[in-house]
């Protein structure tokens, strides 16, 4: 890893000039030092602006209750041992999820779970991912506005919808109903694996749900057309059924009479863990989300402060801590190195059935190494950090050397013509 070059000046060379070199290196030393130690110092100011003390994976991670702890556990060997492909969707609070949506029934949390994974595999999500371009973008939030804007109190991100401002048929002549559904899939996604991330980061505590206003106004029982109804109904089943437990809490404003009776009709489809997330409200709405979210993270529009006029509004311009760089950065970090474990992991993890026993009785060491190794990953970053400046340093101590070299040969050079 590090190795520390030494550096001996050549010896025919004359002592003055061999003496100025070694006063240059032994600056150059301090100068390397003295990088190092902002480099951490920048670092240390970063981790505590952020409230980061240990390992990001503790931010990400909670704390973990312990009973659901135990039937996560028992749900993932259930997985394994049926020898069910998992990729990279093993992780605690996605196996909690599924769980939950089911009241912890492993056989129905297990069905709604593996239909999950065919989806992503026909639908080629990851490819979605990578690949897919809304360039319709700008003029679907013309005739449809919504979007994420900050964050609540607790560190969730916000998401917000101007349902009654729909303006359907213009919105099929921007985009269709399949190219809408792959965007939403992409944002979904983008959710998941950034903005959680993200504001798990800004607020020191675990962020896995998103708390939701949908302003209403002027929506009754005729804005719900067919493709209107195909649309929502489409989306609606894949947030339910593919990206279950998100939603922590959705307020519906400028609820009116006509909005009501669809209400009504409406969450007779529903189910009881979903209507009890949401609360109707009418025009007076504005105290109700000044308790939840503050008014810096609230759009004018909703009664709030902020009106990101440069940007061209609140639901353009997506902001929150997932655009902080140096937080993405972060995130991108953990993100690489946790798919680096699974990878080195999975390697070991094609053999025998009595191989994948053997790893499960010692499940509780794997866990607390890969802990452990996570951990290890901000010793890494500074690590690197220093060893970028030692080359730095080396490389410099060796042009000097070169220079003294050329210079004593050119001496001797000297010294032979007379
Ligand atoms: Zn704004």
């Amino acid at each position: 890893m590090v190795e520390w070059k030494s550096f001996s000046p050549h010896k025919s060379q004359d002592d003055k000039w061999s003496e100025s070199v070694s006063k240059l290196s032994s600056s150059l030393l301090k100068l390397s030092f003295k990088l190092a130690m902002t480099y951490s110092l920048k670092f240390g100011e970063l981790m505590k602006r952020t409230g980061r003390s240990k390992s990001l994976k503790e931010y990400l991670e909670g704390s973990h209750d312990s009973k659901d702890e135990e039937i996560v556990d028992s749900f993932h060997r259930m997985l394994l041992l049926e020898g069910h492909l998992l990729g990279k969707h093993d992780d605690y609070y996605t196996l909690l999820r599924f769980l939950r949506m089911r009241a912890f029934d492993q056989q129905k949390a297990k069905d709604k779970y593996l239909k999950m994974l065919k989806w992503r595999e026909d639908y080629k999500v990851d490819v979605l991912v990578k690949e897919y371009k809304y360039v319709e973008y700008r003029e679907v939030q013309r005739c449809y506005p919504h979007g994420f804007h900050g964050v609540d109190r607790h560190g969730r991100p916000l998401y917000i919808e101007r349902i009654g401002m729909v303006d359907l048929n213009a919105l099929l002549q921007v985009t269709t109903i399949d190219r809408f559904v792959k965007y939403h899939i992409a944002e979904q996604e983008k959710t998941l694996n950034l903005r959680f991330t993200s504001c798990s980061v800004a607020a020191n505590k675990h962020v896995a749900s998103t708390t939701s206003i949908l302003d209403v106004k002027g929506v009754g029982m005729n804005s719900f057309s067919k493709p209107a109804r195909e649309l929502f109904m489409e989306i609606q089943k894949i947030d339910s059924n593919y990206y279950p437990e998100t939603l922590h809490r959705l307020f519906i404003v400028n609820a009116g009479s006509g909005f009501r009776i669809l209400w009504k009709a409406l969450t007779a489809f529903m189910d009881a863990r979903t209507i009890a997330k949401i609360q109707l409200l009418g025009s007076n709405y504005q105290s109700s989300l000044a308790e939840v979210i503050d008014e810096s993270n609230l759009p004018s529009f909703l009664g709030g402060s902020c009106t990101c006029s440069e940007f061209g509004g609140c639901l353009l311009n997506d902001k929150g801590p997932w655009n902080d760089p140096e937080i993405t950065e972060m995130v991108q970090a953990n993100l690489q190195s946790s798919s680096a474990h699974k990878t080195s992991a999975k390697k070991h993890d094609g053999g025998s059935e009595r191989y994948k026993e053997t790893r499960h009785a010692n499940q509780a060491v794997y866990e607390k190494v890969q802990a452990l190794e996570t951990g290890l990953q901000d010793t890494k970053m500074i690590l690197v950090g220093l060893l970028t400046k030692q080359e730095e340093l080396m490389r410099q101590l060796e042009e000097l050397k070169d220079l003294t070299l050329v210079r004593s040969l050119s001496d001797k050079k000297v010294n032979i013509t007379n």
